[in-house]
């Protein structure tokens, strides 16, 4: 089976593509969903207390509070490197399981960290999901009722649309209506068949 990796930056618009590849019957992985079920292990939370060098990761019924591990890794770059060294290769493990329960020409890896993770080199080929700076602005403060300057800062930490296109295979532009994405998501399906 094929691997295809799909990524864009935050509110480009990936699970919304995503979710239209599997209308068509197409297998896909949400690595970063995958990475937060990990977060429910108390081994890996034991190991990320001990990497981020705090037990304040967590609120009051034991459950990782993802912001607290991102404020840390925000401000420490070799405590993020030492987090992602735990936690890439049990979602790539993960992944390597799941893949084995279907059977089908091609599969979607879906994560906004493919080039930054690396997993973009176990990739047969990448889709890029692109959204001009200010639709994704207002589509994420919508759905997850923060502040412009939130959005504009989690964006802006990011790697620039500009830098991963360049690694792409497809680029979808996700500017227009969801129903807009049925055209070029089928157009990629039938030349990845
Ligand atoms: P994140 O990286 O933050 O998880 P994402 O790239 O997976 O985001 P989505 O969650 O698919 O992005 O989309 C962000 C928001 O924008 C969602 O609320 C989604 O319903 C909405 N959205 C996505 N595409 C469109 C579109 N073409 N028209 C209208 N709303 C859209």
């Amino acid at each position: 089976m094929k691997i295809i990796g799909l990524t864009g930056g935050i509110g480009s618009g990936k699970t919304t593509v995503s979710k239209v590849f599997a209308s068509l019957g197409v297998p896909v992985f949400n690595a970063d969903n995958e990475a937060k079920e990990l977060y429910k292990d108390p081994e890996v939370i034991r190991k990320t207390m001990e990497i981020l060098q705090t037990n304040d990761i967590t609120d009051f019924h034991g459950k990782v509070v993802r912001s607290k591990i991102a404020a840390v890794i925000f401000t420490d770059p070799l405590k993020r490197i030492a987090l992602n060294n735990l936690i890439h290769p049990l979602v790539k493990k993960r992944f390597a399981e799941w893949m084995g329960t279907y059977e089908f020409s091609y599969c979607i890896r879906e994560t906004a960290i493919l080039i930054e993770s690396e997993a973009y080199k176990d990739c047969d080929k990448i889709i890029v999901v692109s959204c001009p700076m200010n639709v994704r602005v207002e589509r994420v403060m919508q759905r997850d009722g923060t502040s412009k300057t939130e959005v504009e800062k989690r964006i802006l930490a990011q790697m620039k649309d500009e830098e991963r296109i360049q690694y792409a295979d497809f680029v979808i532009v996700n500017d227009r209506s969801e129903a807009d994405l049925y055209e070029p998501v089928l157009e990629i399906h039938q030349q990845l068949l």
